[in-house]
């Protein structure tokens, strides 16, 4: 039996490979490595796909992310309101941004931040709250917005796992600022590192490109203390054949969720929630595992059987040590830690096959039997 992976990037890169190779020719003719005609031309086709009209290209998510917070002034002094549900980058980039992170619960089914929980949070010095679209659908931004309307607080989306989501129609930065990862394993992945900030705001982005390119509009003018992160050529050709594509891949990742849907009704797991309006991009397919203990056996009896499973993410926020020093204690958050002990994710990418998703689910209806 054949291995079956968490994410098949060998199978992305054989659709793409031809493209690809021609246009990495085409940048080193150019000497056009840090920016440049590939660049900007990714960006205004990304902008295209997702319905954002502006967009900037930076070195990667968690850049993204920090120069999205400082594009609304987060800054020293500033609290950061945040899922305790997330990947450590949204914390860390509230942290490197200067502010201070804020963490609240998330809700016990979809998993997405509590946007009760994050408007009570919100103080004086609350400078931004940051939704975070995990596993590849929206959290309810619009209910954000207004129970955020009329103060001073910006909506900073974390949108690193849902490239092509919408809720109601609408995608993420639509009304606002979001910041993007394309990091190998997401739906739209470079060959490296890679993010994006998109916004409706030109200001909004053209501070951001100016705080990523050492804070400076007009070469050796700086005025603003910025850094550097900017999205390189080469990486800009990958970007531009996946982006060609990723509507069929993401149309292909429905198909196979839809599957695992069915496939896994008849299991002793908790299949993933989808918010009703969301159109759910799959960037995973996680169900929970409920027992003490019990998702670990699994997942290694899935590993051992070749089946690439995952958790994401073993630890909430306030968990790592990292973040020890916020001072939540254990229980502070209990539906992010309960989903911390139970999560599971299953193979999931546009070229799974019907046969594949059978075997996985085969190996883990024995795991739970055992
Ligand atoms: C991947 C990811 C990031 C960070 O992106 P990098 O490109 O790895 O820096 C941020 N937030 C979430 C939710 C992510 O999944």
């Amino acid at each position: 039996m054949t291995d079956i992976p968490l994410v098949d990037l060998a199978a992305a890169h054989a659709e793409v490979a031809e493209e690809v190779a021609t246009g990495f020719k085409r940048v080193i003719a150019g000497n056009a490595f840090v920016g440049g005609a590939e660049v900007a031309a990714f960006e205004q086709e990304y902008a295209a796909f997702t319905g954002v009209p502006h967009c900037v290209g930076v070195a990667n998510g968690t850049d993204a992310l920090e120069l999205a917070l400082r594009a609304v002034g987060v800054g020293p002094g500033s609290e950061v309101v945040l899922p305790a549900n997330t990947f450590i980058a949204t914390a860390e980039a509230v942290a490197r941004a200067g502010g201070r992170p804020v963490l609240v619960d998330c809700e016990p089914d979809s998993l997405l931040i509590d946007v009760d929980a994050a408007l009570a949070a919100v103080t004086p010095a609350t400078r931004a709250v940051v939704p975070v679209h995990l596993y590849g659908q929206l959290a309810a931004v619009e209910r954000l917005r207004s129970g955020l309307a009329g103060r001073d607080v910006a909506i900073v989306e974390d949108a690193a796992q849902c490239q092509g989501a919408t809720r109601h129609g609408r995608p993420a930065g639509a009304d606002g600022i979001a910041a993007t990862s394309f990091y190998p394993g997401k739906n739209l992945g470079a060959y490296g590192d890679a993010g994006a900030v998109v916004s409706a705001d030109p200001a909004l982005t053209a501070l951001v490109r100016a705080l990523g390119n050492h804070g400076s509009v007009r070469r050796y003018e700086h005025d603003v203390i910025g850094m550097n992160s900017r999205l390189d050529g080469l990486q800009a050709v990958v970007l531009r054949a996946k982006l060609a594509r990723l509507a069929d891949w993401n149309a292909a990742r429905r198909a196979a969720a839809q599957r695992y849907d069915e496939l896994l009704a008849p299991l002793d797991v908790v299949r993933p929630v989808t918010l009703p309006g969301n159109r759910h991009v799959w960037h995973i397919y996680c169900v929970r595992v409920p027992g003490t203990g019990r998702r670990d056996r699994v997942l290694e009896m899935l590993t051992a059987a070749g089946i690439g499973a995952a958790v994401h993410y073993p630890y909430p926020v306030h968990l790592t040590p990292a973040f020890a020093g916020l001072g939540y204690p254990p229980g502070a958050f209990p539906h992010a830690e309960r989903a911390a002990g139970q999560l599971l994710s299953l193979p999931i990418y546009p070229q799974l096959t019907a046969r594949q998703q059978a075997v996985v689910v085969a190996a883990l209806t024995a795991a739970l039997a055992h």
